[in-house]
């Protein structure tokens, strides 16, 4: 095999951890400043502004220093009181798994729960509000990422809004990779982070909390202080006249501040235009080669994540083991109940690019064709060539 296993892999095409931007890893260079030292407080005031500005937010968000699961946990720790009852949607891994968080702080617990190849259906949350007016928080994942689909949170969060009820949002492997912000969807709070769609490394969580989050947040007897599951102790964190509770992680704040100047520069249209086409001539170029998507349907697919069903007989795991010692590319497992099931092939910040379509293609169609199934490389070739070239 010509790439082993204990030598770095030429492409990185996964859904998480993604290839940080090379400026990003310039930025991770500079040096470590005290936290206490004014030039660092002046910095970390900057970079939340820039947050804000990418977030779209009204209110300044806040930086948990830690990978967004820690958000995640946070923001039911923060949010949900015991008499709370929350609605948990669930479309897959990670929507199911916010539902054991929530169950940890409120014993009330409902769910909705679909495929793991569908989304939520607005219509359902909806029924199930108007039957359960006890409902007073709903958590959504916008992108399921172990199954590449996308819920429609807008719309979802249009519903719970009407209903007054506090909306839990993760968009960690969505924001910037495609138009969501958290006051589109009207989140209480909604979390997100560099190690996705923003190119930079994991570490760091980005939270856009509301106000009327934060007077719940205030007033819930059960929420964490002086905890590194905390929102509270770092509310007022992005001020340079206010101490830090703990220390921040000052490498990965060079490092976010970098990636986002390259997104406000490159402007997020224009990112995540490139994230929808890669993604599009991804599906196209699978379906040529007679592959079938995860995603029940093409409306549901997602722009940053593309997952492809397991052909019958094949094993999963040997593929991508032959993909990445034949060409020296990584792709994504499933995860949970979908392991085994697909492969996803992210296209996430750098790789987020057309070309990486093509390599994507050829290095899954080769490793299926060296494993004895039948995969058109050539065909798929063509078919993502042809949507590329469609949006020259
Ligand atoms: C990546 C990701 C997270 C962060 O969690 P890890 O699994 O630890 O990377 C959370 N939610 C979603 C939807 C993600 O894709």
């Amino acid at each position: 095999m010509r790439y082993a296993d204990d030598a770095e892999p030429v492409i990185t095409l996964t859904s998480g951890p993604v290839n940080a931007y090379p400026d990003v890893l310039r930025g991770l260079s500079r040096t470590v400043l005290y936290d206490y030292d004014p030039a660092f407080q002046i910095f970390y005031e900057m970079v939340v502004e820039k947050a804000q500005k990418a977030m779209r937010l009204s209110t300044k968000p806040v930086i948990l220093h830690g990978e967004p699961v820690l958000g995640l946990e946070a923001a039911a720790a923060s949010l949900i009181s015991p008499d709370d009852t929350v609605l948990n949607l669930a479309s897959g891994v990670y929507g199911k798994g916010f539902g054991y968080w929530a169950k940890r702080y409120s014993p009330n617990l409902l769910e909705i729960e679909t495929a793991y190849n569908e989304a939520i259906d607005p219509q359902a949350v909806r029924d199930m509000l108007k039957k359960h007016p006890e409902i007073s928080v709903v958590a959504v994942c916008h992108h399921d990422t172990p199954s590449g689909t996308i819920n429609p949170i807008d719309e979802i969060g249009a519903i719970v809004a009407d209903h007054g009820a506090f909306l839990i949002v993760d968009a960690v492997s969505s924001f910037g990779g495609m138009k969501t912000h958290p006051e589109d969807c009207q989140a209480a709070v909604y979390i997100t982070g560099p190690n996705k769609c923003l190119g930079a490394p994991p570490g760091l969580t980005m939270a856009g909390v509301s106000d009327r989050a934060w007077a719940k947040m205030k007033a819930n007897a059960a929420a964490p202080r002086a905890s590194m599951l905390s929102i509270l102790d770092w509310e007022k964190a992005w001020s340079r006249d206010e101490p830090f509770p703990f220390t921040p992680s000052v490498a990965e704040m060079n490092g976010l501040d970098v990636a986002l100047d390259l997104y406000l520069r490159e402007g997020p249209e224009a990112v995540w235009a490139r994230h929808a086409l890669t993604a599009k001539a991804t599906r196209a170029g699978l379906r040529a080669m007679g592959l079938d998507l995860w995603a029940a349907s093409e409306a549901i697919a997602s722009p940053t994540t593309t997952a492809v069903r397991t052909p019958e007989g094949v094993d999963e795991a040997e593929l991508r083991r032959q993909v990445r010692a034949r060409y020296g590319v990584v792709f994504s497992s499933g995860r949970g109940e979908t392991l085994g099931k697909l492969t996803r092939i992210g296209h996430m910040g750098p790789t987020a690019q057309p070309i990486y379509a093509l390599a994507a293609l050829a290095a899954l169609g080769g490793a299926l064709n060296a494993m004895g199934s039948r995969a058109d490389v050539g065909a798929a070739v063509t078919a993502a060539m042809s949507v590329i070239d469609a949006d020259a």
